[in-house]
């Protein structure tokens, strides 16, 4: 039999032989020794296999040989840690295509949106190997007595991270959030989603080639309610990327354990088209904001507010922009949006369409499956004249399903984007970009893109990233995306005098002179 892509596959039973790739070597690396479930391609629907799931000795088992494992890395110099990631760069940029493939047959995205994910990991690899020295060096903090008392802080690795992971990019969220746990010293306990195990067993046996301790990043497999509850109970942090629901879950098990955690989570996310915003340009923006990954993406648009002098220009050209969007499967560069996921998620996206329908919305394009294509395609939809009592309107749909509202002015598209109980990821287009980031000011999102989808955000990986309200707790990204996974700890050595009554002096006196040294540190302006 031979795949999309040409190659020949090895065989459709149900093994991992099965995968036309390094599949039981792969495979062979979870921790797990539970029963099997199957695993099914979304871009090859008859591709599937039989992985092994992970028992809670397996979860255990893999937490100890991380945790073993975890002091010889955090005893490494820094700078050879630094060193495995800038090796394990190189490594994914040899390895793109391949990791590439790989995503294409889990996730049936389309190829540019899987070079991105590819390349985004390797751009992370190389931010925190060059950045983890300055953030995380030891620093000399200021003394209660100047010269008597030395302060000396530095950061200790957690210990192991848990890190529990979507399906919808498995290599740019999970992968990289974990190199800034890796270089910070930690070892990593990850569940990836089921859907997606080959592409992270992948990443994770490129770091070893490229000198990671081999036992120090564990991967178990299964469902999230029992592995994902196992891996908590044996970290010492959990970094948790999924739905909001799900997010507090987990959180509510962290705080059983008091362990911290970040969560980065769902979003509603909106879009802005200002009166003064080139039409062309925003037109292509927003098709990239609501279609990348079938929309299956946390920073992607599902609201569109336009103001209404550009509502007619602008509708007409987005529609004719995203009609225009090539949908197929295919290994190379041919089409721009590829498939849904899963039987689920396309459950889910017909079901917020249906519903939107049924209570009066306009599908202005799409709207229907695309069984011509593949199993799971849906078209790129836009909807208009969706109101509150629509699943869609509040709810994340997660999916190629946009919406279009008018607004009068700036000041009702601010009202109405931030009518949400998510805080993710925004867009502003304007002809005027000082204008543009006065509005993302008035934004309650921790990302706010001017004149661009997401990318402006999501690719610079020196800025954090992650939500407000609904959308998550903590930052990945940036310096806090790595601080995050270190506890600072401060040793203050005393000299020569005591911080107590000492040398015959009483207690009275002792607090007089306190207070009088608080009065002249203020005069002298010092902290
Ligand atoms: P999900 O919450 O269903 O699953 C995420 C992970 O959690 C999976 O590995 C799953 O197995 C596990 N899980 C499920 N139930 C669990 C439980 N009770 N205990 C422990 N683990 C459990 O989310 P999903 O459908 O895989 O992903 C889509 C969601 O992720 C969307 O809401 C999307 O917006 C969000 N997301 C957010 C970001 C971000 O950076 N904010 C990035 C990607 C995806």
């Amino acid at each position: 039999m031979t795949t999309l892509d040409g190659r020949t596959r090895l065989a459709t039973v149900e093994t991992p032989d099965a995968v036309p790739w390094d599949g039981p070597r792969l495979a062979a690396q979870l921790a797990a020794t539970g029963p099997s479930r199957q695993w099914r391609s979304a871009y090859d629907e008859d591709l599937a296999t039989e992985l092994p799931t992970s028992t809670p000795s397996d979860v255990a088992a893999a937490a100890d040989r991380a945790r073993t494992a975890q002091q010889e890395w955090a005893a490494r110099p820094l700078d050879e840690r630094r060193r495995v990631l800038l090796d394990f760069h190189d490594a994914v940029l040899d390895q793109r295509d391949r990791l590439a493939d790989l995503l294409q047959y889990e996730g049936g995205k389309a190829r540019l949106v899987a070079i991105e994910e590819v390349l985004h990991l390797a751009l992370t690899a190389r931010y925190y190997a060059r950045t983890a020295r300055e953030v995380l060096h030891h620093q000399r903090r200021s003394g209660i007595f100047p010269l008597l008392t030395r302060i000396d802080q530095h950061y200790l690795p957690r210990g192991l991270v848990g890190i529990i992971a979507p399906w919808n990019y498995p290599l740019s969220p999970t992968i990289s959030d974990g190199l800034a746990a890796l270089v910070a010293g930690n070892a990593l306990l990850l569940k990836p989603d089921l859907q997606t195990p080959y592409v992270a067993l992948a990443a994770v046996d490129l770091l070893r080639q490229a000198g990671m301790p081999a036992e120090l990043w564990q991967v178990v497999h299964g469902a999230g309610e029992r592995v994902g509850a196992e891996l908590i109970g044996q970290v010492d942090y959990l970094c948790f990327t999924g739905s909001t629901a799900t997010g507090r879950i987990v959180a509510r098990q962290c705080a059983d354990r008091l362990i911290g955690c970040s969560l980065e989570l769902g979003g509603k996310n909106p879009l802005l088209v200002l009166d003064d915003a080139d039409i062309e340009q925003t037109a292509a923006g927003a098709v990239r904001a609501s279609f990348s990954n079938a929309g299956q993406l946390c920073v992607s648009a599902e609201r569109i507010f336009v103001a209404d002098r550009l509502q007619r220009e602008f509708t007409d050209a987005f529609l004719a922009k995203t009609r225009a969007v090539r949908l197929g499967r295919s290994l190379d560069f041919e089409y721009e949006m590829g498939s849904l996921i899963s039987a689920d998620q396309l459950a889910r996206v017909e079901s917020h369409v249906a519903d939107a329908r049924a209570k009066g919305a306009r599908v202005l394009t799409g709207g229907r499956r695309r069984p011509d294509l593949g199993p799971l395609f849906y078209e790129p939809t836009v909807l208009a004249g969706v109101t509150a009592e629509m699943a869609c309107y509040a709810e994340e749909t997660f999916g190629p399903v946009v919406s279009i509202y008018p607004v009068r002015d700036e000041t009702e598209a601010v009202r109405r984007a931030n009518d949400s109980a998510y805080g993710l990821n925004a867009s502003v287009w304007t002809g005027d970009p000082v204008r543009g980031r006065r509005v993302a000011a008035q934004l309650r999102c921790g990302t706010v893109n001017v004149n661009e989808a997401y990318a402006a955000t999501f690719g610079s990986i020196d800025a954090p990233m992650g939500g407000m309200k609904n959308s998550g707790l903590g930052r990945r990204q940036g310096p806090e995306g790595l601080l995050r996974f270190v506890q600072p700890q401060v040793v203050g050595t005393q000299s020569l005098l005591p911080i107590a009554p000492s040398h015959g002096l009483s207690p009275q006196t002792f607090a007089s002179g306190l207070t009088v040294a608080l009065r002249v540190l203020k005069s002298l302006g010092r902290a």
